[in-house]
């Protein structure tokens, strides 16, 4: 069973990379966007945790939803509302009282349709998209098979990573980028890279 304070260690995980990679995140942003990647990001995970550390949470759900409201208030940018509706998704998802890794994985896929439906990109649109579709379609699979804990945090991670290094060549369809066109090509998606962060944060405390 996934507790509240998987969730809790989760985030402020994912805020520190994200506070960690601020510059590394905006530097990105600066090649195909407006370089403000970093900054967004940073400003709204620093929000939702200052909300969290704050707080008490009934439910899992309502922490998520909280760090959803945070994130929608806080982040300029198409990030803001993609990560509010990521942590919308799961909350509405995992409302209930007992939330496993199953649980889980299908609030990633209605947080995965969620990104889809609001941002309408597709795989290899060079988007957040393309992180989160492998990865959570993997994640199923291998939670599908019964497949073992760690083996499933391991795949999951360096997969996610492999996903993020693969929209390096791509020409941007979606957001920002995508008025550069071919010049978009050559450079790693700011998105992809934080959505690295996110399953980096949340998966390496499964066990
Ligand atoms: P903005 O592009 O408004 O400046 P950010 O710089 O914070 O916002 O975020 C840029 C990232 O958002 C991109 O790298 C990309 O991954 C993601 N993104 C942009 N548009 C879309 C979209 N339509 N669907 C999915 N992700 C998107
Ligand atoms: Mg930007």
């Amino acid at each position: 069973m996934l507790d509240i304070n998987y969730f809790i260690a989760f985030f402020r995980k994912f805020n520190e990379y994200i506070q960690d990679n601020k510059d590394y995140l905006t530097e990105l942003d600066s090649a195909i966007g407006d370089a403000d990647h970093g900054i967004n990001m940073s400003k709204g995970c620093k929000t939702a945790l200052q909300k969290i550390e704050n707080s008490n949470f009934s439910s899992i759900s309502d922490l998520l939803k909280t760090i959803s409201m945070a994130l929608m208030s806080s982040v300029g940018g198409a990030s803001g509302p993609l990560y509010g509706t990521i942590f919308m998704k799961m909350s509405v998802s995992l409302n209930k009282p007992n939330v496993d890794i199953k649980s889980l994985s299908s609030a990633l896929q209605n947080a995965l349709n969620g990104i889809k439906f609001l941002g309408k990109a597709e795989f290899g649109d060079k988007t957040m998209v393309d992180v989160w579709e492998p990865v959570v379609n993997e994640f199923t699979i291998l939670v599908e098979k019964n497949a073992n804990i760690l083996d499933i945090k391991n795949k999951i991670i360096s997969l996610a990573e492999e996903a993020m290094k693969n929209t390096i060549p791509l020409i941007a369809k979606k957001g920002r980028a995508s008025y550069l066109g071919p010049r978009s090509a050559n450079h790693q998606d700011p998105g992809a890279t934080s959505s690295y962060y996110f399953f980096k944060a949340l998966f390496e405390n499964l066990e």
